[in-house]
């Protein structure tokens, strides 16, 4: 299939424009008006094949994760998902391919109301870019930089399936079927947690989502409030099978490619938040508090401190 062709039957074909969009795809740009009130927050993800993901993954997939780490940003900063741009290099332009690529990404930007307003495509080593654009009332996005003394710490979802699985690929471990095809699932399909994000808007202080590691990503809210945590890695949210795995530790606190929020918020919020849970259909999990003394402490059950042979992942470390 040539380039144009799949421009013209895969993405203008499928293209809804919101009262936002002047002008979609199709032009040597796209038009986006802003409104009154409402701040922009604009995010961008890459994944790269052989680093990011396989390159003989499933293309549906593929769109549902390249989509949803960006629609994971979003959800960090509370913000609500309106367009975003796609830009991808692939070794060829296969149709069937394509196709299950192009379904499976509208269908998850159709879900979030999300709208593709360009991109770029050109012939390459497998790489894919999406830059996405949210909205807030104004003011009211969800920093790192906002934790305060005596917050409660939390966290969404479950942590350590999706590197537990890649330690299964990798052959460093061996999961049990059943405990593979869980964890595999929290791989190639991670949910963004973008309704809890909406709902934290006004209960809680700071907010970040976590792709590179919990400890990793909870040290960024620390250290942009210039504040500490001590967190219980026992009541860390995962899949209860893997505590019969010995780095089990390892990929809860610093696995990565959870795409759960971690976020800190008076004591006084617990409530709500609870409810928010609930009406968002989302878990959520008291795991620490913030302290005035900086740094990170992690600690199990009986109050013994846990050491990590890394906090999480860095592309060149
Ligand atoms: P240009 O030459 O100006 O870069 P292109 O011919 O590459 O324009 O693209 C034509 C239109 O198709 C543009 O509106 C662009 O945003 C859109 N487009 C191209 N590739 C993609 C893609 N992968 N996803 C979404 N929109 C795309
Ligand atoms: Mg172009």
């Amino acid at each position: 299939m040539k380039e144009f062709d799949f421009i013209k039957q895969y993405l203008v074909a499928r293209q809804d424009k919101d009262e936002q969009v002047v002008l979609g795809i199709g032009d040597d740009a796209a038009i986006i008006r802003p409104q009154a009130g409402l701040d922009i927050h604009i995010s961008s993800d890459m994944l790269l094949g052989g680093r990011h993901f396989f390159t003989d993954v499933k293309p549906a997939d593929l769109a549902h994760k390249v989509l949803a780490v960006n629609l994971s940003d979003m959800a960090a900063m509370g913000a609500t998902p309106k367009w975003a741009t796609l830009s991808v290099a692939l070794p060829q332009l296969d149709e069937a391919w394509v196709r299950a690529f192009c379904d499976s990404l509208f269908a998850l930007a159709d879900a979030h109301g999300l709208q593709l307003v360009g991109g770029d495509t050109t012939r390459g080593d497998w790489a894919f870019n999406v830059t996405i654009m949210g909205q807030t009332p104004q003011g009211l996005g969800l920093r790192r930089a906002a934790a305060e003394v005596g917050d409660d710490v939390w966290v969404s979802g479950r942590l350590g399936l999706a590197c537990a699985a890649l330690y299964d690929h990798w052959n460093e471990v061996h999961l049990d079927d059943d405990v593979f095809t869980m964890c595999e699932a929290a791989r190639l399909r991670p949910q963004a947690r973008v309704a809890l994000g909406q709902g934290l808007l006004t209960l809680a202080h700071a907010a970040q989502d976590v792709s590179d590691g919990f400890a990793q990503d909870l040290q960024h809210i620390l250290t942009a409030s210039q504040v500490g945590a001590v967190v219980n890695v026992d009541a860390l949210p995962t899949l209860p099978e893997l505590k019969q795995y010995e780095q089990w530790q390892q990929w809860v606190c610093a696995g990565g490619d959870d795409y759960e929020l971690v976020f800190t918020a008076p004591a006084t919020a617990r409530e709500a938040i609870m409810a928010l849970a609930a009406d968002s259909q989302t878990a959520v999990t008291l795991v620490g508090k913030i302290t005035a003394d900086t740094g990170l402490k992690l600690i199990d059950a009986s109050g013994e401190e846990v050491v990590l042979t890394h906090k999480g992942f860095d592309h060149f470390e």
